[in-house]
């Protein structure tokens, strides 16, 4: 398994077309794409950024994940993800070492990519997302 790049940083935002105003307005970043991801109760801008991209997130159901942190902890980086060469090896490295998954299969994540989510516990107080994307 290799980690490849950073893929994207994960912020969760209460109203996305709000945050675009910042995003894109302000700072002159692109957005590529939007999309409601219904497996995680959350729609999605992505805005490439260099080599990288950030995603907003902002959730569909008061239940949602996003929702959920937000209460928590406000408007935010949410998580990181990691881009990696091959998903199975990652998650097999990660369960032979006894790291915490909250992932235990590779899921669908939005643009396309397949994904998994490490524990917080298993990256010190970090979300950690695998994401393995063909470009
Ligand atoms: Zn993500």
């Amino acid at each position: 398994m290799k980690i490849l790049k950073i893929d994207h940083i994960g912020i969760a935002v209460k109203d996305l077309a709000a945050s675009l105003k910042f995003y894109s307005q302000v700072l002159g970043l692109e957005v590529v794409g939007t999309e409601v991801v219904p497996e995680q109760q959350v729609k999605v801008a992505f805005l490439p950024c260099g080599d990288s991209e950030l995603e907003l997130l902002e959730s569909t159901t008061p239940e949602g994940p996003i929702a959920k942190f937000i209460e928590k902890r406000g408007e935010g980086v949410q998580h990181i993800a990691l881009r990696v060469d091959n998903l199975e090896e990652a998650l097999e490295m990660m369960r032979e070492k006894g790291l915490r998954l909250i992932d235990e299969k590779p899921r669908y994540g939005a643009g396309g990519a397949r994904i998994a989510f490490l524990h917080p516990q298993a990256a010190k107080g970090v979300l950690l997302e695998l994401t393995e994307r063909k470009d």
